[in-house]
């Protein structure tokens, strides 16, 4: 077993800590890597207060990895020691089923797909344990290959807040002509914004925060809402062709749903802890439509990152010590993060 040092919570609503445990060896299919760089995404903040049910703890969040390999297996083919390398929420699935073998890998039908940390290996069935760590042992099959043009440390977080923003857009095909409304700008909502107006569209921020307008802009959005203005939100009604909702917080979900146009679609992203609710004369007038999505696949994760290196898309961070992350949790909370917290790692 290879001993490795991290950051876990040991029981739900406790303070992350200093926590030392193992790895297993590395396996002819897997590689060894050194982690430099853990983005901090708001689905860490609601496993480790068990808000989606089922935690398993001691837990070591962190799905947003990159670093450099220091050590492969014998039958590994895609990496060399020294290689740059990324690991984003899945380590593992079953690799048989359809969804497996059309590369969606993350809608696995037989096992489930195996998250970075609270999840369970296949076969073992021992914890896994996330990127708030030194070093991670991952098959080379889930392991991503990471340009070395773009500063790492920002794009450790295109691995969750990336590519699950990507992936919708993707899917329903986003392009010039489209008008694109992103609610919540946060660590999602911020890199929706950046793909979205990469790929041609017209996005609207639709945020909570008015002190966000100017950023919002920069980030390439061509109109700022401030949700709670009634007169703006009134100002586009019937007006976007996809929204895509990235709140981590229950709201009126009815209220957002009339701002699309005939046809038009909202994609849920963030999962508060209580269900939505929407009457059905939303959907039945307009034609309109509610959709989900989540993260992407492995070669769609690496579809992104090619296509953020080749568009020079990179995350807005605050680079954190480790010390500070229950704090971070705090500030995400309120809305205060600009736009995505990133641990360095050789802080810890
Ligand atoms: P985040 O950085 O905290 O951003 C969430 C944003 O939502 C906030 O910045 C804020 O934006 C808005 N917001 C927060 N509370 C609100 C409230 N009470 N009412 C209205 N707006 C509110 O979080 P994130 O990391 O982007 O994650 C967002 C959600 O996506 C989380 O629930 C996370 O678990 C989920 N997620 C899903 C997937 C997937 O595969 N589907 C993957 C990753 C994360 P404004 O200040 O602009 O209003
Ligand atoms: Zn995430
Ligand atoms: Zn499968």
């Amino acid at each position: 077993m290879i001993p490795v040092k991290g950051y876990a919570a040991e029981a739900v609503k406790v303070p992350l800590a200093p926590f030392n445990f193992e790895r297993r060896e590395v396996g002819p299919h897997d590689v060894l890597i050194d982690i430099q760089f853990c983005g901090v995404c708001h689905s860490d903040l609601h496993q480790v207060r068990d808000e989606w049910g089922g935690s398993i703890f001691p837990m070591v969040p962190g799905h947003e990895i990159v670093g450099r390999i220091s050590k492969v297996g014998d039958h590994v083919t895609k990496f060399k020691v020294g290689d740059l390398a990324g690991v984003g929420c899945m380590v593992d699935s079953c690799r048989t089923c359809p969804s497996c073998q059309e590369g969606l890998e993350q809608y696995c039908e037989t096992t489930g797909m195996v998250g970075t940390y609270n999840s369970r290996e296949i076969e073992s069935g021992a914890p896994t344990y996330g990127g708030y760590s030194n070093q991670i042992v991952v098959d080379e099959k889930y392991t991503l290959k990471v340009s070395d043009t773009l500063d790492l440390a920002r794009v450790a977080p295109l691995l969750c807040a990336g590519i699950t923003t990507y992936s919708p857009l993707r899917e329903w095909k986003v392009s010039p002509g489209h008008r694109v409304g992103v609610m919540g700008l946060g660590g999602l909502g911020h890199m929706a914004v950046k793909l979205a107006a990469a790929m041609g569209a017209e996005v609207t921020v639709l945020s909570t925060s008015p002190n966000k307008e100017a950023d919002a802009k920069e980030l390439g959005a061509h109109k700022f809402v401030v949700t709670k203005d009634e007169e703006q939100l009134k100002s586009v009604t019937n007006y976007f062709d996809f929204i895509i909702n990235t709140v981590s917080a229950q709201l009126d979900l009815a209220t957002y749903v009339n701002l699309l146009r005939r046809d038009g679609t909202m994609i849920l992203l963030g999962v508060p802890t209580e269900a939505p609710h929407i009457h059905a004369f939303n959907l039945i007038s307009n034609r309109r439509r509610i959709a989900g999505s989540l993260i992407g696949g492995i070669a769609e994760t690496q579809e992104m990152l090619d296509f953020c290196a080749e568009h020079n898309i990179m995350s807005d961070i605050e680079l954190i010590n480790i010390a500070d992350i229950n704090d971070a949790y705090e500030r995400m909370l309120k809305g205060d993060v600009k736009y995505r917290f990133v641990i360095d790692i050789a802080t810890l």
